[in-house]
Order: structure tokens, then C-alpha cells, then sequence
């Protein structure tokens, strides 16, 4: 556990004991759907007879698994049970606390192609995208061990005769984890890992859309070892056993990753103190975005095409970091909007099951129906490039084709709001000070990117494109844990730079002592 943190390398499919891997992992985890699972409270399996369904969105009539619902009274037992764990976690050797994060990504290496096939199945990643969200589960899970380790080692301070000081890093207390469904096993392992290994406890409410690949995680911890009560699974609604959670006057803190509408009602409900509450709680909250590619006058107009493309349609558009606008400079404007929607066309669409198809359905009816409608508006906004229709398929998923609307005026709806789906708003820029103003014009401010040659536009963007996550001639997707800190401005959330040096300390309180002699 002493080497050093590295990335967990992506699998090359293009190798046949790879691809023969993966497919016999999708037949295992077939055979293993439809089951009822538990909610884990104090490591006790709960069950209910209120179900949540997850299902298939490419096969929407197949069933994923049937999870027990919460209610507000489990919910508070799961309060009390996260209390009394939190004793005797909190006092445990940050060492051994870091070995249960060092045995989980082991556990998850190993099941890898198996973890994959569950969001394949359970949302709709490709083999790629799926595996990408296994490699940075596994990273966070190093990450932040490595991370407990260097917070748990001597600090450094300023020496002052005849005392001896020092600093900890000690933990809050109970967490409530609500993550997305979007990286439903990355993110979902990222705030819970990070928040155990500083040594609170967890109870984790996971999205109702991929409550079986965030069981499959809480499996993997208590395989690793992690003593009961440490990490509380409780799938339920978020209106009422997320707000009970929220108010609750022994809830430490929130790390939340989602909508920006949620994520502020969070925010304002975990502001207001209840009765016996004792401490102000804190919220890591990461939300949505808006990012933007500039395309300046002078770049590699095909490497900006593509970098625009795989960003805006990998997994569907359904990042917080897809570029949902391009905006590109007037001198290449028609020669890259053809780059663009040239590749949007090839892209290859189908069934996510299968190796080579690299688009395939949306998450769920209530989003393919809002990306419909806000289809309908930008073919009102812009002019339709290639994509806006619905595609059926005979098993009924949600697939919609990879839109590209073009002469988006900046200020339009699908210019400033976000879609969350496989749809680009191309806008035309006059140079660069104005390609510059616009990316700048949302109310959000997580990722960016500028391809450009230019030396002088590269630092204007370094200092002037306010973003969290700013990438110069590369895409705007795709950071790696250690490498590219993440997290945005405004909007975006509180810029907790998940995968970075920082941020183990949201989840933690520093203790200063100090002994005269
Ligand atoms: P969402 O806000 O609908 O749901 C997020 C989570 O909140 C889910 O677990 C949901 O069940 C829960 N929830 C809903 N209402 C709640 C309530 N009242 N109290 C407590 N919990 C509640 O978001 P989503 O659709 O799951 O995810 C997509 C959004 O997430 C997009 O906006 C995307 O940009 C954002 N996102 C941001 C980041 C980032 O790092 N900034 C990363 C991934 C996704």
C-alpha cells in the first residue's frame, strides 16, 4: 500500500480474451437479474414490501432488480445505526482504514467486467464508457487512501519555543451520500470511499435509477472487510426519506452529486438549523453544467471535430462534462460544423451489449421525453444539422439520434440550459474575444476546452474561460482521477475538486493541539 497512486489502465477490447471476458460477464450478469435485493442497515438485510423497479433502457420491460424501498422510519433507523458506528470508526487507525479501500479496489479489479456489465445492463453505457466508470471507481478508492495516509502523517506548522503543536484531521461525523446515476458506480464510490476512510459513516441513498450497481459496491466493502453500520444502503425516494435525511439534526453533512435544482433545495434545506442540531452541515454539492468547446480560427480543425464529437455523444451527451455547445470561430465555421456532423453520422448506434456500437439509449422515459421536447425547441432556435428524431426499436428503448443544431444564437434556451442528452448547440463566433464571452454567458462553469494554436488565445483562455476544468486541445470529458482535479464554478457546485489533493478535507475537521512544556 505504499506505491505510488497510478490510474487504472482502460481494457483494450480490441484484444479477443478481452472481448471473450466481457461477454461471458453480460451472460453472468443476465442470469443474475430480477432479483430482490435489501436495504443494509447496520449490516442487517432489510426487506420491504414497497418496491423500487430498475430497469433496462435499452429493454425497458426487462427488469434489473427489484429494490426494497425506505421509509422515513428505516431512514432513521439508519440514523441511529451510522451514530453508533461512527464511535468506534471514527477511532480507528486511519491505516487500517485505508487497507479497506486498498482490499475494495482490488475486489472491483477483479470484478471488473462483471461491474461493467451491470451499468451495460442497468443504464446503457457502452463497453468503453462502462469500463471507464470501473477504472475510476477503482482509482477514487486508491486515491483517497493514499490521500488518508499523507492527512494522517505529521503536518507541517511553524515551531514555537517550549510547545509542542500539532494538527489532526479527524472526522464529522454521519454522512448522507446521494449520488447520480449518470457514473453510478464512479461517483457513488467517490464520495462514499472518501467519506469512510476519513472515518465518518455513511448512509447512502443511491439513484433510483442504478440501485444495483451501488449494491454491488456495498457488497464489495463488506467483502473488504468493513465492520457493520460503517455504510448504511438505503434506496427511497428523495422527496421524502432525501428530505427527512437532509433535516435530520444528527446528519453531519451532505456530499451530493446531481441536478443543480436539487442540489440547491439541498443546500437550503440543510442550512437551517433543527432542534438539537449542533453544528452547521456542511454540503459538498457538484452539479450540472453547460460546457462549451471554442473552436478558435487557428487549430487542427479535425482534431477539434473529433475532440467536439466524443464529448458531446459519449454515453449519449450524459455527462456533466459533455460539450453541449460548440462554438466555433466564423472563418472555419461551415468547414467544421460539416467535420461534425460528418462524425455525428458514423457514430454507431445500437444495443449497448455490443462491442462496436458506441451510442445507444438514454437512461430513462422521463429523460428521453425531456431531450424530445427540448429537440423541438432548438429546431425552432437553430437550423437542424443532422439527428432530432426518436429511433424505435423493436425491445421499446429509449434511444434518440445524436443531434446537432447549428446558428444557435447565444442566448437561446438550448444555448443556456442544460439538456443532459445527446444533443449539441452549434453557435457562430465573430473572433475570439466574442467565442470567449459566450462560453462565459451560463450560469454554470464546469468544463471548458479551446483548440487552438494560437499562444496568445491559450493563456487568455488559462485565465479567462471560468471553469472548473479547462482543456486546451483536448476534449472536454474524460478526467482521471489524481490528474485532472474536478469540479466547477457558479453553478456547477462548490468546486470540491473530487480526485484531487483537497479533497479529503471536505470530510474532515482539523484539530490543532497544542502542549506548553
Ligand atoms: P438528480 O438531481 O435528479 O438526482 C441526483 C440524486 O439526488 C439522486 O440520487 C436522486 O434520487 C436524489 N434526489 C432527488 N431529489 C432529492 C431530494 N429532495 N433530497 C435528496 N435527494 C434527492 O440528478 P441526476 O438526474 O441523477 O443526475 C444528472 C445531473 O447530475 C446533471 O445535472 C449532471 O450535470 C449532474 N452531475 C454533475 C456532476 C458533477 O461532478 N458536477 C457529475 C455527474 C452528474
Amino acid at each position: 500500500m505504499n506505491v505510488e497512486f497510478r490510474n487504472e489502465p482502460f481494457t483494450d477490447f480490441t484484444l479477443p480474451a478481452n472481448q471473450e471476458a466481457m461477454k461471458a460477464a453480460i451472460s453472468k450478469v443476465r442470469g443474475q437479474l430480477g432479483k430482490k435485493y435489501p436495504l443494509v442497515i447496520n449490516g442487517e438485510k432489510i426487506e420491504t414490501m414497497d418496491l423500487l423497479v430498475s430497469t433496462n433502457p435499452a429493454k425497458p420491460q426487462e427488469i434489473i432488480g427489484n429494490f426494497s424501498k425506505a421509509n422515513t422510519d428505516l431512514a432513521d433507523q439508519a440514523m441511529r445505526s451510522a451514530l453508533a458506528a461512527f464511535e468506534s470508526w471514527k477511532r480507528t487507525c486511519p491505516k487500517e482504514r485505508a487497507r479497506i479501500l486498498f482490499k475494495a479496489a482490488a475486489i472491483m479489479r477483479r470484478r471488473k467486467h462483471e461491474l461493467s456489465a451491470w451499468m451495460i445492463l442497468e443504464i446503457g453505457k457502452s463497453w468503453a464508457e462502462a469500463d471507464g466508470d470501473v477504472a475510476e471507481a477503482i482509482d477514487f478508492c486508491d486515491f483517497y487512501a493514499h490521500e488518508m495516509l499523507r492527512l494522517s502523517g505529521p503536518q507541517p506548522l511553524t515551531a514555537n519555543a517550549g510547545e509542542e503543536n500539532e494538527l489532526y484531521y479527524i472526522p464529522l461525523g454521519v454522512g448522507l451520500v446521494i449520488p447520480p446515476w449518470n457514473f453510478p458506480l464512479a461517483i457513488c464510490v467517490g464520495m462514499t470511499s472518501a467519506s469512510i476512510v476519513a472515518g465518518n459513516t455513511v448512509i447512502l441513498k443511491p439513484s433510483s435509477e442504478t440501485p444495483a450497481i451501488a449494491y454491488q459496491f456495498v457488497e464489495v466493502m463488506e467483502e473488504a472487510g468493513l465492520p457493520k453500520g460503517v455504510l448504511n444502503f438505503l434506496p427511497g425516494p428523495g422527496a421524502s426519506v432525501g428530505d427527512f435525511l437532509v433535516t435530520h439534526p444528527k446528519t453531519r453533512y451532505i456530499a451530493f452529486t446531481g441536478s443543480k435544482e436539487v442540489g440547491l433545495r439541498i443546500n437550503e434545506l440543510a442550512a437551517k438549523p433543527q432542534a438539537g442540531q449542533l453544528w452547521i452541515k456542511r454540503v459538498v454539492a457538484e452539479m450540472g453544467g453547460k460546457d462549451s468547446i471554442i473552436v478558435d480560427a487557428d487549430c487542427d480543425l479535425d482534431m477539434a471535430a473529433e475532440g467536439i464529437v466524443a464529448a458531446a455523444f459519449g454515453f449519449q451527451g450524459q455527462k456533466c462534462s459533455a460539450c453541449s455547445r460548440a462554438i466555433i470561430d466564423e472563418s472555419v465555421y461551415d468547414e467544421v460544423v460539416a467535420k461534425v456532423v460528418e462524425r455525428t453520422r458514423a457514430l454507431k448506434i445500437g444495443t449497448p451489449e455490443e462491442r462496436l456500437n458506441n451510442y445507444g439509449p438514454v437512461s430513462s422515459k422521463s429523460a428521453y421525453e425531456s431531450i424530445l421536447e427540448y429537440i423541438e425547441i432548438g429546431k425552432k432556435e437553430g437550423k437542424l444539422e443532422c439527428g432530432g428524431n426518436k429511433i424505435d426499436t423493436k425491445d421499446g428503448g429509449f434511444y434518440i439520434e445524436p443531434t446537432v443544431i447549428s446558428a444557435v444564437a447565444p442566448a437561446a434556451r438550448i444555448s443556456l440550459e442544460e439538456i443532459f442528452g445527446p444533443v449539441l448547440a452549434i453557435i457562430k463566433a465573430q473572433d475570439f474575444d466574442h467565442a470567449l464571452e459566450v462560453a462565459n454567458n451560463t450560469e454554470f462553469g464546469l468544463t471548458g476546452a479551446l483548440y487552438s494554436r494560437n499562444r496568445s488565445h491559450l493563456e487568455r483562455a488559462r485565465c479567462e474561460f471560468h471553469v472548473g476544468n479547462l482543456y486546451l486541445n483536448r476534449k472536454c470529458t474524460g478526467a482521471l482521477v489524481g490528474v485532472h482535479p474536478f469540479g466547477g464554478f457558479n453553478m456547477s457546485g462548490t468546486d470540491s475538486k473530487a480526485g484531487g489533493r483537497d479533497y479529503l478535507l471536505l470530510f474532515t475537521q482539523a484539530k490543532s493541539v497544542a502542549e506548553k512544556f
